[in-house]
């Protein structure tokens, strides 16, 4: 039995045992030569067409079965390998470059197929360094150890079929940390070189709140951890009363308890926690999808799915907040010297107007099958707020001319998680319905403190009075204007800010679906 200690991001207990999730290969060069990553990736998407259900995504994994055996993947990676490269690398490069080729024809439809072979040749490449698996192929809960995850590898995890999540690296206030919590998976992350290839297959405990891992756990320990596990259990049961009871202060202050949801399968679980409503959809993560951009279609399922399992209760969908930690290699966007600062949110959907337009026509359509609201990311200015409500209106007008329905009231409101946006909360206030305060990016950018870098992970204090000053120059702001403001960061769900936010004026505040129930205790208790 050896205990290990990192920095719980999501609570929680698990048991399982641990697969590596990795590049195995201490240099991280290719461990399983090419005919046989072939073969293991043959079976993954022969498997994934066979159990999708939906026949469109079953012909892009029988088109990517056809790409496996294109003669000229095999004569790239043959040349370069003979010429000294390293498999792995040259299935990449092989990849880019037939990408290179689909993306510079004329027909719509075969650049269209560039992402496609990316898609397949670096899956290619991960399967021979080491990731062998698909990271949902498992039916029985697991703990899965990796070295760092991505939001674009997190996308699709399953909270069925993992237990727990341990990482090397991480960061607390990153989008991999949200997508556990969002998830309700126990995740320790910062657990360093401690965590590593030889843990594969080793059984495991995890405490998500106190950051324990403890390996191979002895049967007492075990018994005491499986007894921890059930009170957990009916801690929770007991918070259930409160699903049904508004979230109320002893001096009668209603507050909105609403969840924070990264897909529309999430909403059954919000739908489920005896929430107010959907405070923060996080539509990017359908961006991040291995299977490329999502048409108007597929986003206007996920959209009314949402609504719908609201039953009437207000949804306020994001849109897509791409960039910075949240990288959708699809777009092809520019590497940038500090991505925080760069093109994202509502600047890239600003920057690819017909994407944006795409997502604006879903939400629309959409509309007509609840209570939806909209906002929009990372604003600094006025101007950008106008120019996405200006195309909010193209978007109505466009519809409107193909007699499309939909609700012409929809609430637009913004997000106040730049100190900019904060700043000019007045103006914004003029022009914005609602305002949702994005703590996890306004402490950063207030604070000069990266939320994915562990090294400043202690200056990074959603409680500093500059931060508060902010939230309270906003409160007071949307409070002359007699609009909502609610808080859908992190910090949404800490006790500690529970009585500032309120007396600051903050009416919603909107958490992970697993935290809903006891912020309600909370504030009812206050
Ligand atoms: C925030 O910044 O607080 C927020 C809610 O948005 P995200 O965490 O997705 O950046
Ligand atoms: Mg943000």
């Amino acid at each position: 039995m050896k205990t290990l200690t990192g920095t719980g991001v999501s609570e929680g207990l698990a048991l399982g045992r641990i697969v590596w999730y990795g590049k195995s290969a201490p240099d991280g060069a290719a461990l399983t030569d090419f005919d046989s990553a072939r073969k293991i990736a043959a079976e993954e998407f022969e498997k994934r067409a066979a159990g999708c259900g939906s026949p469109e995504t079953a012909a892009l994994y029988e088109s990517y079965l056809l790409m496996l055996e294109d003669p000229d993947l095999e004569d790239g990676v043959r040349k370069k390998t003979s010429a000294g490269a390293d498999p792995a690398a040259a299935v990449r490069e092989t990849g880019e470059e037939l990408a290179a080729v689909l993306l510079a024809l004329e027909d719509e439809y075969m650049r269209a197929r560039a992402e496609d072979v990316r898609s397949v040749s670096r899956r290619l490449s991960d399967i021979m360094c080491g990731k062998t698996f698909a990271i949902t192929d498992f039916d029985a809960p697991i703990i899965l150890a990796a070295p760092d995850l991505t939001p674009a590898d997190t996308v699709g995890l399953d909270a069925g079929s993992i237990a727990g999540v341990l990482l090397a690296g991480g960061s607390a206030n990153g989008h991999t940390a949200i997508l556990a919590q969002l998830m309700g998976i126990p995740a320790v992350i910062g657990l360093g070189n401690s965590l590593g290839p030889g843990l594969d297959g080793l059984s495991c405990a995890v405490d998500g709140k106190t950051g324990a891992v403890t390996l191979e756990p002895d049967s007492a320990f075990e018994a005491s951890f499986r007894a921890e596990m059930k009170m957990a259990g009916l801690r929770k049961d007991a918070l259930k009363q409160f699903a049904s009871r508004p979230a109320e202060t002893s001096r009668g202050q209603r507050i909105k308890v609403m969840c924070n949801i990264g897909s529309a399968a999430d909403a059954e679980a919000a739908a489920g926690s005896g929430c107010d409503g959907i405070g923060l959809f996080r539509t990017e993560f359908l961006y991040l999808d291995p299977e490329g951009l999502p048409g108007e279609e597929k986003q206007f399922e996920a959209y009314k799915k949402a609504l719908q399992l609201m039953e009437g209760k207000e949804v306020i969908i994001r849109t897509c907040d791409i960039g910075s930690d949240k990288k959708a290699d699809h777009l092809q966007l520019p590497a940038e010297e500090n991505p925080a600062l760069g093109l994202r949110g509502i600047r890239l959907s600003l920057a690819r107007e017909e994407m944006f337009l795409t997502q604006l026509r879903a939400l629309l359509r959409a509309s007509v099958f609840g209570r939806l609201s909209v906002m929009f990311p990372m604003i600094t200015s006025l101007d950008e707020f106008k120019r996405a409500k200006a195309l909010w209106k193209t978007a109505m007008d466009r519809l409107s001319r193909e007699n499309v329905p939909f609700d012409a009231g929809v609430p637009l409101g913004a997000m106040i998680e730049t100190p900019a946006a904060a700043i000019i909360s007045g103006e914004l206030a003029g022009e914005a319905d609602f305002f949702s305060i994005g703590t996890n990016d306004l402490t950063q950018y207030t604070l000069a403190a990266d939320r994915q870098s562990p090294d400043v992970a202690a200056l990074f204090d959603p409680g500093h009075p500059a931060v508060k000053k902010l939230i309270e120059m906003t409160a007071r702001a949307a409070a002359e204007r007699g609009i909502p403001v609610g808080i859908c960061g992190n910090s949404a769900a800490d006790p500690e800010l529970l009585e500032f936010y309120i007396n600051a004026g903050i009416g919603e505040l909107s958490v992970s679906p697993g935290r809903a129930l006891s912020l309600k205790r909370d504030i009812c208790s206050l």
